[in-house]
Parts: C-alpha cells; sequence; structure tokens
C-alpha cells in the first residue's frame, strides 16, 4: 500500500464511487473491508493517520463484555461473544486468548462471579475461548503472583482475547485494499455535496499533506467517525440533534514487574462503580480504564489528574507493588463515542450496542459499538447502504474472511522465535527480505524496546506510515508502552523515513517537532 498509488487510483476514478467511507478507524476500515468484498467500488478517506482517533488507544481486548451481563444485556454480550470467536478464526495472527482473574474479598464474591462467569463462557457456545471456573486462594496467587494476599479469599477466572488493536486495524486497512477498496489518509472530509433534491452525493475533502481541495462523488456516503460522529452529520443537516455522548477512557503503563505472569486482573466494581483491568501487553503492563464524559473531542485526547489518579488509586489496593506516577511509562487516553439514549443520566446507562442512522439528506451513520463487533457493525451498514443506493444486491461475505497476515503465519512455536515481529503474520517475510538486502536494518532502534529499523522502512514502504508518529505510534506501538523512550527513538525514525519518502533536512525538523508535541502528551511528569 502506497499513498501516491492511492491517489492515482481517485484521480483515474472517472464516475460517482458506489461508496465512499469517512472515518478510518476499525468501524470506517471495516465497512470498506465489507463494500469492498462484496465487490462495491469504495473510496474510504480518513482525516488523519488509520487509527489515529479511538481504535488505537482501546484496552485491546476482543470480548462480550462481562458487565454487560450483569446489566442482563444478554443478547448484547452474545453477540460480541460470537464476534470474538470469529475474530480470533479470522485473525489469529493478532488474537490470542488470555486469562482474566476476578481476585475475591468477600465471601459472596466466588459464587457470585462464579456462576456469572460460567454464563458468559456458555453464552459463547461454539465460539468459547477457555472454561470459567472458582479458584482457591493458591490456584489465584498462582495465576496472579502479584496480587496483594491480604484478605484474599480466592478469584474467579474466565477466558477473553486480547489484540493489539493499532496493528490489528493496519492489517485490515490492507485487507480492504486487497478487495479493491482505495484507502487514504491524511484526507480530510471537509463538507458533503448535495444533488438537487437535497440528498447527500458525495464528499469536499482536502489532502492534509498537500492542503489540496478535492470533490468525490458517491451513490452513497458513510460517516463512520466515531466520536466526531455529529459533527459530520452537521455538515449534511445543520439541525441534525446530536446522537453521540463523548465518554473518555484512560490507561496507564507500567514495566512487566507490576503484574508478573501471563493474567489479567479484571476488577467488576471499583469504589465508585467502574470496570478496572490490569492486562499484560506486549510485555508490559496496561491498567485502565475509566468512564468520564467530556464535552468536547480532539484526536488527542488528554488523561485529567483526576482519572490518573483514581487507576493509580485502585491499582494500589490490588497489586503488591504500588504504582505510582513515577512508574508510569506512558499514559494514554480515548474517547467512547456511546451513543445517546433518552434520559440517560450516567453514561455507564448509554447505549454500548451499535447503531446505523439515515438521516433526511441520506447520509448513513454508523456508530457505538466496540471494537470487537466491527464486523457485524460494517455488516448492518452496508445492508441498509447498499438497499439505500440501490446497489445489486450481494450478500456479506466476512463471517469467515482471512484478514490480512493471516495467511500462514507462524504458529505457537514458530511465532516464539519470531519474536516482537510475530505480529505481522505473513507480512514478516517482508521485513525479513529487507534485512536480507540490508542488514543494519536488523539493529534494533532502542535497547529498551524491540523494534527493529527495518519495521521503520516496512511502515513507510508497504503501511502508508506518513509520520514520526505514524511509525512510533501505530505502526509499531512504541509510544503507547514507554513514551520517553519512544522520544529517544524519534530520531533515528525520522532520519529512515527521511531517506525512505524522500524528505529534505527542513521537513525531518518538521515531522520530528510534530511528534515531540504529540509524545509530550503520554509523558507523566512525576
Ligand atoms: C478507553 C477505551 C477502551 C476501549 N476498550 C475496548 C476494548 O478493549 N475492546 C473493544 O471491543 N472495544 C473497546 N473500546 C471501544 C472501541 O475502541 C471503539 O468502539 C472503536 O475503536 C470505535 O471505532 P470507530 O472507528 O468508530 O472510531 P475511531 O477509531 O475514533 O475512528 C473514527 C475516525 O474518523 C476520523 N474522522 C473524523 N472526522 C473525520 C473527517 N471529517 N474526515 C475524515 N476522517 C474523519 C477520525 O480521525 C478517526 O480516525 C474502547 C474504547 C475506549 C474509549
Amino acid at each position: 500500500m502506497n499513498r501516491t498509488d492511492m491517489w492515482r487510483r481517485i484521480e483515474a476514478h472517472p464516475k460517482a464511487w458506489d461508496m465512499i467511507v469517512v472515518g478510518g478507524g476499525a468501524t470506517g476500515v471495516g465497512v470498506a473491508i465489507d463494500a469492498a468484498a462484496r465487490g462495491y467500488d469504495v473510496l474510504l478517506l480518513e482525516q488523519s493517520d488509520f487509527g489515529k482517533g479511538t481504535s488505537s488507544r482501546s484496552t485491546k481486548l476482543a470480548h462480550g463484555g462481562v458487565r454487560y451481563l450483569e446489566q442482563g444485556n444478554i443478547g448484547l454480550v452474545m453477540d460480541a461473544l460470537k464476534e470474538r470467536g470469529l475474530l480470533l478464526q479470522n485473525a489469529p495472527h493478532l488474537v490470542h486468548d488470555l486469562a482474566f482473574v476476578v481476585p475475591n474479598y468477600d465471601w459472596w464474591e466466588a459464587p457470585f462471579y462464579g456462576l456469572g462467569l460460567k454464563l458468559y463462557q456458555l453464552l459463547a457456545g461454539k465460539y468459547g475461548f477457555g472454561t470459567s471456573r472458582i479458584l482457591s486462594r493458591e490456584e489465584t496467587l498462582q495465576y496472579l503472583p502479584t496480587l496483594k494476599t491480604e484478605g484474599l479469599r480466592g478469584g474467579a477466572v474466565y477466558y477473553d482475547g486480547q489484540f493489539d488493536d493499532a496493528r490489528l486495524l493496519i492489517h485490515m486497512v490492507a485487507t480492504a485494499f486487497e478487495q479493491g477498496a482505495t484507502l487514504l489518509n491524511y484526507a480530510e472530509v471537509t463538507g458533503l455535496t448535495k444533488d438537487a433534491k437535497g440528498f447527500v452525493d458525495g464528499v469536499e475533502a482536502r489532502d492534509v499533506e498537500t492542503g489540496n481541495e478535492f470533490r468525490a462523488a458517491a451513490k452513497v456516503v458513510v460517516n463512520a467517525t466515531g466520536a466526531f460522529t455529529d459533527l459530520v452529520r452537521l455538515k449534511a443537516e445543520p439541525a441534525a440533534e446530536s446522537m453521540i455522548v463523548p465518554s473518555q477512557g484512560i490507561h496507564l503503563v507500567f514495566d512487566a514487574s507490576f503484574l508478573q505472569g501471563n493474567s489479567a486482573i479484571m476488577v467488576p466494581h471499583t469504589n465508585d462503580g467502574r470496570v478496572l483491568f490490569a492486562i499484560p501487553w506486549h510485555g508490559h503492563t496496561l491498567v485502565g480504564t475509566t468512564d468520564t464524559p467530556v464535552a468536547a473531542v480532539t484526536l488527542e485526547p488528554a488523561a485529567t489528574e483526576k482519572e490518573i489518579d483514581f487507576v493509580l488509586a485502585t491499582a494500589g489496593q490490588y497489586l503488591t507493588k504500588t504504582p505510582t506516577r513515577k512508574d508510569v511509562l506512558s499514559v494514554f487516553a480515548g474517547v467512547r463515542p456511546l451513543v445517546r439514549a433518552a434520559d440517560a443520566a450516567s453514561t455507564a446507562a448509554l447505549s454500548r450496542d451499535h447503531v446505523i442512522q439515515i438521516d433526511r439528506s441520506g447520509l448513513v451513520t454508523v456508530c457505538g459499538g466496540k471494537w470487537t463487533t466491527y464486523r457485524h457493525m460494517a455488516e448492518d451498514c452496508v445492508d441498509q447502504a447498499a438497499a439505500l443506493a440501490q446497489l445489486p444486491d450481494r450478500p456479506c461475505p466476512t463471517h469467515h474472511f482471512a484478514i490480512h497476515g493471516s495467511h500462514g503465519f507462524a504458529k505457537e512455536e514458530d511465532a516464539k522465535e519470531l519474536g516482537s515481529l510475530d505480529v505481522y503474520g505473513s507480512d514478516v517475510h517482508e521485513i525479513r527480505k529487507l534485512i536480507a538486502t540490508d542488514a543494519r536494518l536488523s539493529e534494533p532502534l532502542h535497547t529498551a524496546l524491540p523494534y527493529l529499523k527495518a519495521e521503520v522502512i516496512w511502515a513507510a514502504r508497504g503501511e502508508m506510515a506518513r509520520t514520526v508518529e505514524d511509525v512510533l505510534a501505530r505502526r509499531t506501538r512504541a509510544l503507547f508502552l514507554n513514551a520517553r523512550v519512544a522520544v529517544e527513538m524519534a530520531p533515528a525514525v525520522a532520519e529512515l523515513m527521511a531517506s525512505e519518502l524522500g524528505w529534505d533536512t527542513a521537513h525531518r525538523a518538521k515531522k520530528l517537532d510534530a511528534f515531540l508535541r504529540v509524545a509530550s502528551n503520554y509523558v507523566l511528569s512525576s
């Protein structure tokens, strides 16, 4: 994939696209895969990098949502559990199962959570991940050696999926491309065009790299802009009522010593009734999340001091090694696009399910849901959009549909040998080819993280990375794992990108500065 070729495809496109998708997160790219795989002619435009929005800032769980079970939302949980199973089948190189332990400190918790989690397991049916069961105190500590023992009675274990969100997204972009879709990052949709009857028939957009404005016509336009949904709807109908209530979640990242072993902690009820996870991820410990309503949405949301204190304090209640501010290697925030429900007083009461809305202007909006259910959201959305645009009726083919990278990928023992390159699946061969032509590309970028110089070249050459941030935040996960280390890696990344993409010195300095500004948002001062 390369941006120049994508541009050529757009310029050479003589007629209206069957479908234009606005937004390059999990939802939009999912729609592009589905529509292209049905044989429709699709253009996707993303204002920043693919995954710059919420889709790179999640807890990285392919899950049914244990919490929604407690709220009695069985249908929602069953659907998500099925999608979790399909995701494992379709992207086995990126999704794996993980044991989650709910620690018990009160006598009633073991039977209560034990029963609930058994139901969770049964609801997955043939898409099950592992057997839930009640654990003794000793067994709990075998799963979680760094769990506080004071007052600990035991626990309950259940299984969910874990994945690398930005990496999966990039492989989904590649999948959509292989199916014939054209996908352009750094292309902001600034307006929607309408026909004589007032129906949306295309977009006005701006190439963020050059500032050039362009128009593209389409039989139907899909708005998949997550937390930005209402802003795009207002472009079609200035009086449109808002349908999104943005709610922010944050994560703190620590080194692996805080959570030794391969299991996660799930706290179903924090002191103020929220859910908290502590999860092993890429050799680090990821702790989050909160659920705080926010007034405005931005591409780079910042964690509040209150949220940081809350996560630190709650993690400290469970971990033997109490985490402090100086232990935080990275902090990141993301905004949930929750769908507004009448009279919803708190974000927990808002719909976590997805919604397809067709406005009077014919703009199709798909929002809500979660990462895990992106495929189902896309299926419903394309069904509706195709019917509206009177596209030829074609069934959804994505239930059993390999995501890029999953063909002939290395399994278990082989994957161990690949180390951190295992997330590339079959693309690992491309990285090896680069190293074979230039042995210096096998050098690591930093001693603290496993990323190689070859990954930077591959990101720029084959994965449409355009900035230092694209490489350090989403093609690799350096910024999310250790922000200070990512800052130290940045000059070498800028130099490699400059040689690959032909940047001059001034452009390289500009890209480096831009990254350093963004990275400061991920560094926590002590
Ligand atoms: C803290 C947190 C943790 C979460 N954890 C999980 C989890 O563990 N598992 C799970 O299943 N779900 C999880 N979710 C939910 C999941 O991450 C989101 O539902 C999902 O990522 C939303 O994807 P999206 O594509 O709708 O939105 P986004 O990823 O935000 O994508 C929307 C895109 O639209 C682009 N855009 C906006 N305006 C324009 C425009 N005018 N022109 C062009 N492009 C535009 C944006 O730049 C953005 O990239 C979590 C959410 C949060 C906030």
